[in-house]
C-alpha cells in the first residue's frame, strides 16, 4: 500500500514539474512514506530520519517530509526537534497529498508544514500514478482507502481513517492503460478487499469486488489480476465463482488467519472463528483445486495462552499455508488492546512462538512445493534472476517465485515451465516447450 502511495504523490510531484532522483543525497526534497504497524517498522524510520540529518551539511536547504501512518499518528511531535533530536520540515498523513505542493511553499518561506486531516472521501481516483519504481510487467491500483474493522490490535483504521472505495470506472481505465502501456499483472490492494462496494452516481449500478475482479479480468486474457488483502469474514462463494472462471484471476489466496485459538480471535475482534475460517479453506479447495493459500500470523497476542498457541500450530498444520507473513505482537499506542488488555506475553515467550511458527511454515511451504515437482506451469516473466544472469525468475498463478534457464526472453513473456527442483522459497524449472 505504501509502495502503491509513493507513486501517487510521484504523481503529484511530477505534475509541478519536480524530478525524481536515484539517491537521497542528490535530492532536495526527501519524503520518507512511513508504516505504523508494529514498533519496529516506526524505529526504522527515526533511525532514517536520524541518519539523513547529515545531508543537511551539503545542502542547507533540504526539505525533509515525514509522510503516511506515522505522520497521522504522532502528528506534531515529529515536528518538535528537542524532543525527537532530528528535524523534520513537513508531516503530511495519508489523505493530504494533494496538499504537497503548497505546503512545499509554506516550508520555502520558513514555516514547517503540516497536514494530517483524514478524509472521508480522498480516493485520489484522478490521480494516474507513476510508475517510478517499476520491473514494467507488474502494478499495484489501489482500490479503496482505510479500515474500519476495528481488529484490537491495530492501528490502521485510526492512521488511515474511514473506508472508502474508488470510483470503478476510475480503476477500469488505470487498468486499461496500463494494460495498453505493456503491464502484464495487476494487484488491486486495499485493506479489506472483500468490502469494496460502490454505488454509481445513477445508482443503476452497485459495484461489489467480484463484479470489478470479473470487469477487470475482462480488459485483456493475457493481463493477470491478484488482489490483496481479503478478510475471512467477508470472503464470498461470489468471488471464488469470479476466480474459479476466469483463468487470468490468478489461484493465489491471500486471507490472513491471524490466530488458531478462538478466544484470542473474538479478543482480536476479527468476527470469525477457527471452524468459520476452516470453512473458507474447505469452499477454496472444493472451488480452486490447486490454489495456494497464504495467511498473516501473530504470535503473543494479549492473553494468549500455550494451548491457544498450539491451536494456531495446528491450525496452520491444518490448512497447510503455501507462504506466511508472521509476526510478534506489537502494542500499538491508542489501540484497543492497548487501552483494554495487558500486553502480557512475556518477550522470550513471544520469541520462542514466533520461532515454532516460522519453522513450522518452512516445513509447510518446502512440503508445498516439493508438491509442484514435474507439474507445469505459466510463469510471466519479471526479469534476470537475482542470483545468476543465466536464469531468469518470475511467478506462477500461485505467486510462487520460479527460475529457469535464460532462452532470450523477455520482461512480460509468458512461458510455461516444468518443475524440476525446489527450496522452500523457490520452485526451479526448465522451459517445457
Ligand atoms: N488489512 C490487512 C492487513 C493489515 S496489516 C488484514 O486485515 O489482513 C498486515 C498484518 O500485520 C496483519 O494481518 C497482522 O498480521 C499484522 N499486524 C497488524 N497489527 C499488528 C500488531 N499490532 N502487532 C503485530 N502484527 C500486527
Ligand atoms: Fe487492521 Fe483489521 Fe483493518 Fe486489517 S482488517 S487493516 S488488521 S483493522
Amino acid at each position: 500500500m505504501n509502495f502503491s502511495d509513493s507513486e501517487i504523490v510521484a504523481s503529484i510531484m511530477t505534475e509541478k514539474n519536480y524530478k525524481p532522483v536515484k539517491e537521497a543525497a542528490q535530492a532536495d526534497i526527501i519524503f520518507i512514506n512511513t508504516c505504523s504497524i508494529r514498533d519496529n517498522a516506526e524505529q526504522k524510520v527515526l533511525n532514517r530520519l536520524k541518519q539523513l540529518q547529515s545531508l543537511r551539511k551539503q545542502n542547507p536547504n533540504l526539505v525533509l517530509g515525514v509522510l503516511g501512518c506515522m505522520a497521522e499518528r504522532l502528528k506534531t511531535f515529529l515536528l518538535e526537534e528537542q524532543q525527537t533530536g532530528f528535524r523534520v520540515d513537513m508531516v503530511v498523513g495519508p489523505d493530504a497529498y494533494r496538499d504537497l505542493p503548497q505546503l512545499l511553499l509554506d516550508v520555502e518561506s520558513g514555516q514547517k508544514a503540516i497536514n494530517v486531516i483524514l478524509s472521508a472521501e480522498e480516493t485520489y481516483a484522478d490521480i494516474t500514478p507513476v510508475r517510478y519504481a517499476s520491473n514494467g510487467v507488474s502494478a499495484f491500483i489501489s482500490i479503496m482507502r482505510g479500515c474500519e474493522n476495528f481488529c484490537t490490535y491495530c492501528v490502521v483504521p485510526y492512521t488511515r481513517g474511514k473506508e472508502r472505495s474508488r470510483n470503478p470506472q476510475s480503476i477500469l481505465k488505470e487498468a486499461r492503460e496500463l494494460s495498453e502501456r505493456g503491464f502484464k499483472e495487476i494487484t488491486l490492494l486495499g485493506q479489506n478487499v472483500n468490502s469494496y462496494n460502490f454505488t454509481e452516481e445513477s445508482a443503476v449500478k452497485t459495484w461489489n469486488f467480484p463484479v470489478l475482479v470479473e470487469a477487470v479480468a475482462a480488459i485483456n486474457p493475457l493481463l493477470r489480476v491478484r488482489f490483496a488483502t481479503s478478510h475471512p469474514k467477508d470472503m464470498s462463494d461470489e468471488l471464488l465463482y469470479v476466480i474459479a472462471r476466469n483463468d487470468n484471476v490468478c489461484n493465489a489466496i491471500h486471507l490472513p488467519v491471524q490466530s488458531g485459538s478462538n478466544s484470542v480471535l473474538k479478543k482480536m475482534n476479527r468476527k470469525y472463528t477457527r471452524e468459520d475460517y476452516l470453512e473458507r479453506i474447505a469452499a477454496i479447495r472444493r472451488m480452486i483445486p490447486g490454489a495456494a493459500i497464504t495467511t498473516d500470523v501473530i504470535a503473543g497476542f494479549c492473553g494468549e495462552t500455550e494451548e491457544d498457541h498450539k491451536k494456531t500450530l495446528n491450525l496452520m498444520e491444518q490448512v497447510g499455508f503455501d507462504f506466511a507473513f508472521m509476526f510478534k505482537y506489537s502494542e500499538r499506542p491508542g489501540t484497543p488492546a492497548a487501552k483494554k488488555f495487558d500486553d502480557d506475553v512475556p518477550e522470550p515467550v513471544k520469541s520462542q512462538r514466533l520461532q515454532e511458527i516460522i519453522e513450522l511454515q518452512n516445513r509447510l511451504s518446502l512440503k508445498s512445493n516439493r508438491e509442484d515437482v514435474e507439474k507445469i506451469f505459466e510463469v510471466l516473466v519479471e526479469g534476470k534472476s537475482r542470483k545468476s544472469d543465466k536464469k531468469v525468475s518470475g511467478r506462477n498463478s500461485q505467486n510462487k517465485m520460479v527460475v529457469f534457464p535464460d532462452k532470450g526472453y523477455q520482461p512480460g513473456d509468458y512461458v510455461n515451465v516444468k518443475i524440476m527442483d525446489c527450496t522452500s522459497a523457490t520452485l526451479k524449472g526448465e522451459a517445457a516447450d
